[in-house]
């Protein structure tokens, strides 16, 4: 008699704040409302466990010793790029790049892959709620090639407006750069139809993916872009971790950014000979024990399942949307109707930065500022916002304290 293989019934989800040991700690004498996962995520105690076991077990150099230790190592970390492969729908684990982050990930493209490819007059086209790692390097670009900054606009409700998007693709363009998902407004663009597009024109399209790879299934052969940077803080991992995925021809085309070891295969001083990529941009010693963090942050998220965390986050964002507005005076910023768990908001008459000091008094965690986004500041005229940012691990009750705090604060500043 053959067995039914029973799939487990899935974890209730306030059971997984216990994985969590930092959302158990007090603020001000207060439980924690840890509102600022746009910024950085909590780590699992499986993250912390995986990179304690790298130090306490197996610590050594990847990729140059032969010893066990240096092959474990070796190994875990390398594991580390097949689970992130795997994540994101990779064709081929060698399209994924290590860097220390999206910033890092996003300078590689500029400076390899863009730079030789820039000429007086060219244009990189950008969105305007573009976060300044999606801006700044592009400026550098054009700074030295002479090539033009394009900005593609918004409507006042965050979404992209794609019919001037795509007027703006013309055969100038060299590459358009675009956030999957905004640190700010949560709005999420409609990367496939983007991609689409910019490669019926032949243009290059990178995504910044800093604040998808988190909430929603990321499939970067099904969005068809070219290149797709991500950050490993944001999704659960340590600090210091990210990558690039981009399309093999690409990679294999680019020279490479950072020379040193790990990226060669021979060395001469009449030439050397580069590594296949991923490693030819893998130059010096890695964050070793930040990557293996990752891979085990990520199979932390593939064990809840990455779909069941989306439709958690849309549930729990409609609920704190409608919470949020009944709350007189409080201007939100941003209502895609595709949207993540992103709140930014304003209270009539409330500076952003003194909102976030009396809420932190209430044990509540948000974030105020401009968020790296100055231009998409200076388009709702304002110089900053506070910004509530879920996770998984957030609940409807954190969400009705949160009110409750709001409320006060509203009460003793406005
Ligand atoms: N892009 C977006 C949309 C972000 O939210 C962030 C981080 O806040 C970044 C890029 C930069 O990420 P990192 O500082 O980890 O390189």
């Amino acid at each position: 008699m053959s067995a039914t293989l029973a799939t487990p019934a899935p974890r209730d989800w306030s059971s997984y704040r216990a994985d969590f040991p930092q959302l158990a700690r007090q603020v001000h004498g207060k439980p924690l409302i840890y509102f600022d996962n746009a910024n950085t995520a909590q780590k699992p105690q499986s993250v912390i466990d995986a990179v304690e076991r790298y130090y306490t077990q197996f610590n050594a150099n990847v990729a140059r010793a032969v010893h066990t230790l240096g092959e474990e190592a070796t190994a875990a970390y390398e594991a580390s790029r097949d689970t992130l492969a795997r994540f994101i729908n990779a064709g081929s684990r060698n399209e994924v790049v290590f860097t220390s982050g999206t910033t890092q990930a996003i300078n590689l493209v500029a400076y390899s892959f863009a730079l030789p490819r820039l000429s007086a007059g060219d244009e990189i086209v950008v969105t305007q709620m573009e976060h300044h790692a999606n801006i700044v390097p592009w400026q550098l670009m054009c700074q030295r090639t002479g090539a033009v900054l394009k900005v593609a606009p918004i409507t006042p409700s965050g979404e992209l407006m794609v019919d001037r998007f795509l007027e703006m693709l013309t055969p100038r363009v060299k590459l358009a750069a675009v956030a999957h998902v905004s640190n700010v407004i949560g709005t999420v663009n409609p990367i496939a139809e983007l991609a689409r597009a910019c490669r019926s024109r032949g243009v290059p399209l990178l995504v910044d993916g800093s604040q998808a790879c988190p909430h929603m299934p990321v499939d970067v052969q099904a969005l068809g872009c070219d290149f797709y940077a991500l950050t490993g803080h944001k999704l659960f991992g340590p600090t210091g971790t990210g990558a690039l995925w981009a399309r093999r021809e690409w990679l294999e085309e680019m020279p490479p950014f950072f020379g040193g070891g790990e990226m060669i295969r021979t060395v001469s001083f009449e030439g050397t000979v580069f590594a296949d990529p991923p490693h030819k941009f893998e130059a010096g010693t890695p964050n070793i024990a930040g990557f293996i963090g990752l891979g085990a942050a990520i199979d932390y998220i593939n064990a809840i399942g990455i779909e069941r965390i989306a439709a958690h986050e849309a549930e729990l964002l409609a609920y704190a949307t409608a919470a949020f507005k009944q709350v007189p005076g409080l201007r939100l910023f941003g209502e895609a109707p595709k949207k993540a768990a992103v709140l930014s908001f304003l209270i009539e008459g409330v500076h952003a930065h003194d909102l976030a000091t009396l809420l932190d008094h209430e044990g509540v965690a948000v974030r105020s500022g401009h968020h790296c986004a100055h231009p998409l500041m200076q388009f709702f005229g304002v110089p900053a916002t506070a910004r509530a940012s879920l996770s998984f691990y957030n609940t409807r009750e954190e969400v009705d304290r949160f009110i409750v705090a709001l409320e006060k604060v509203r009460r003793l500043l406005a």
